[in-house]
C-alpha cells in the first residue's frame, strides 16, 4: 500500500474558481437560474432543472440544516486517516442547495434536521465550507 499525506485540494477550473474564490473571501456562494429561480450547488454552466445558460452567482446566509450524514472509522485517503473518526454530511442551506461538507461536533450530537451555521476553515492553504451548530 502506497502513502499519500497529500492534501487531497479541489479541482479549480473556470466553472468552479468562482466558489473557491468567494470562499477564500469568507463567503459561500452557490448559483441560481435566472430564467426559473432554481437554485444548486456544486457550479454547473447551465441549471440542472431547465438548462438555461449563464446562471448568477449568489451568497449564501450561512444558515443550514443537516440532512444526512456517515461518520468515516477508516481512513480510504492518508489525510483524512489523521482525523478518524470524521463526519461527511449532507448540508443543505436555507437557500435550497445542498453540499457535501462537515460538521464540527460530536459524532453523537448530530441529528436529522439540526440547525447549523457556515464555519469557512483553512486547511492546506485553501478555504472549505464546513459547518457548526447553530
Ligand atoms: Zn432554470
Amino acid at each position: 500500500m502506497t502513502s499519500d499525506m497529500s492534501f487531497p485540494a479541489p479541482q479549480f477550473n473556470e466553472i468552479t474558481a468562482p466558489f473557491w474564490r468567494a470562499l477564500e473571501d469568507g463567503r459561500l456562494t452557490f448559483q441560481r437560474c435566472a430564467a426559473c429561480g432554481h437554485a444548486w450547488l456544486p457550479p454547473r454552466t447551465e441549471c440542472p432543472r431547465c438548462l438555461a445558460a449563464q446562471p448568477r452567482w449568489e451568497t449564501a446566509s450561512g444558515h443550514a440544516r443537516l440532512v444526512s450524514w456517515v461518520v468515516y472509522h477508516h481512513g480510504y485517503h492518508d489525510w483524512f486517516a489523521q482525523r478518524l473518526p470524521y463526519n461527511v454530511a449532507v448540508v443543505e442551506l436555507a437557500e435550497g442547495p445542498r453540499l457535501i461538507s462537515n460538521v464540527k461536533a460530536a459524532q453523537d450530537r448530530l441529528r436529522i434536521d439540526m440547525k447549523l451555521k457556515l464555519a469557512i476553515e483553512r486547511e492546506a492553504g485553501v478555504a472549505l465550507a464546513r459547518f457548526a451548530p447553530a
